[in-house]
């Protein structure tokens, strides 16, 4: 073949040496990009049955299950409304538990399904609390499901999730279905043993890989719940994932590129030990918050409910967020978050979570300090 190949220059490559910290997507170390990077293959074919058993089996330990999980081709919204069009029908009474911008929107998909939703929202910094969740089940009769968010990447607050599943059990037979999307791969979450129905993740955030692949599990209740489920579905429709992977086949064409890199981050994490991958997340977000509060930075949450994958700091009296944000990039070549909704220009983000080194967080901390002092500066 004559055809001449030009070197291609994408806008990636020009800012490749930018230290990217924001909630995912997370920036992916050589190999993993140069995995992603590699020739299609048929996903019909042996290959990929085999890889997506190793993958299967990976997942599962990850979420320390028995039951179920599965790969889907979307970002981690898909997976959120996975969960809720495959275990409930129009006009089943939803409680979304909302500590920011991802519980809302979880909450809006169920509503947009004709689910009846009571928004119960706590107070914008800080975490569920689970005694007002027990007697709100137990004065609301007929829950489906309650529904929450794991991490909460507008806020940097960690929701207690095993006690919020636990008090659901006890005050209710309702179904506990989570966004971890920010928080799978980096914080326990057991979902056998903590009797959690559907984990929804995607692929961009502390799983070290592109966006492009979300992940469910989905437990025997939920199978149960599905029976019943009259919600409108097709791509999302489970069942379709479960009959396919009984010969090792995914419904729809995959984002291969994506299951590529996912292949080799997964098996990494439990090379690494899933213990070992929760307790570096901890060390790493502790380095964060020690090294915000050395600096005279104010953490948004208390730190008994703070992140570990993402750390909200408060934009210091007299500083503009947003301008702050483009400072420290324009002048650092780091890229934090600012604050989303409610919280614009009043909080920033650094994220820390999946492939990560010190000198990361580090040089996002240094980052801020500085652009705060040349803005107060007035330079
Ligand atoms: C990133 C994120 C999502 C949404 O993910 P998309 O992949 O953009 O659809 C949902 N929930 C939380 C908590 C997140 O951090």
């Amino acid at each position: 073949m004559a055809t001449q190949t030009k070197k291609l220059t994408t806008t990636a490559a020009k800012l490749a040496h930018e230290n990217l910290r924001i909630p995912g997507p997370v920036p992916l170390p050589d190999d993993i990009l140069e995995a992603a990077g590699t020739q299609m293959i048929n996903h019909r074919g042996p290959e990929y049955a085999d890889m997506l058993a190793r993958m299967t089996a990976n997942l599962k330990t990850v979420f320390m299950t028995a039951a179920d999980a599965y790969f889907i081709t979307s970002s981690g919204t898909g997976a959120m409304e996975t969960a809720i069009v495959n275990t409930l029908s129009p006009g089943d009474r939803v409680l979304s538990l909302t500590i920011g911008f991802f519980g809302d929107r979880f909450g809006d998909i169920a509503h947009a399904y004709g689910a009846d939703v009571t928004s119960m929202p706590f107070p914008l910094g800080q975490a569920v609390d689970t005694a007002a969740l027990a007697r709100k089940l137990r004065e609301l009769p007929g829950v489906k499901a309650v529904i929450l968010t794991h991490n909460e990447s507008s806020t940097g607050v960690a929701n207690p999730l095993k006690a919020v599943a636990e008090a659901v059990h006890e005050n209710s037979d309702a179904l506990v279905l989570v966004d971890a999307v920010s928080s799978a791969a980096a914080m326990p979450i057991a979902v056998d043993a903590w009797g959690i129905d559907v984990v929804s993740t995607a692929s961009q955030k502390a799983w070290i890989a592109p966006p492009g692949i979300s992940m469910v599990t989905f437990s025997a209740r939920a199978w149960k719940a599905y029976q019943a489920s009259k919600m409108p579905k097709y791509y999302f429709d489970i069942a379709q994932y479960r009959d396919y992977l009984k010969n090792g086949q995914p419904p729809f064409t995959p984002c291969l590129s994506a299951m590529y890199a996912l292949e080799i981050s997964l098996q990494r994490i439990v090379n690494e030990g899933i213990e070992n991958v929760f307790e570096r997340h901890h060390a790493m977000a502790d380095r964060c918050r020690n090294g915000a509060e050395k600096l005279g930075l104010k953490l948004f949450p208390d730190r008994r409910i703070a992140s570990d994958t993402v750390t909200a700091i408060r934009v210091p009296d007299g500083i503009d967020g947003k301008a702050l944000v483009a400072r420290v990039r324009k002048d650092h070549g780091v890229v934090i978050g600012g604050g989303q909704g409610q919280m614009t220009g009043k909080i920033v983000r650094i994220g820390h979570m999946g492939w990560v080194e010190p000198a990361h967080v580090d040089g996002a901390l240094q980052a801020i300090e500085k652009s705060i002092a040349a803005m107060r500066a007035g330079r």
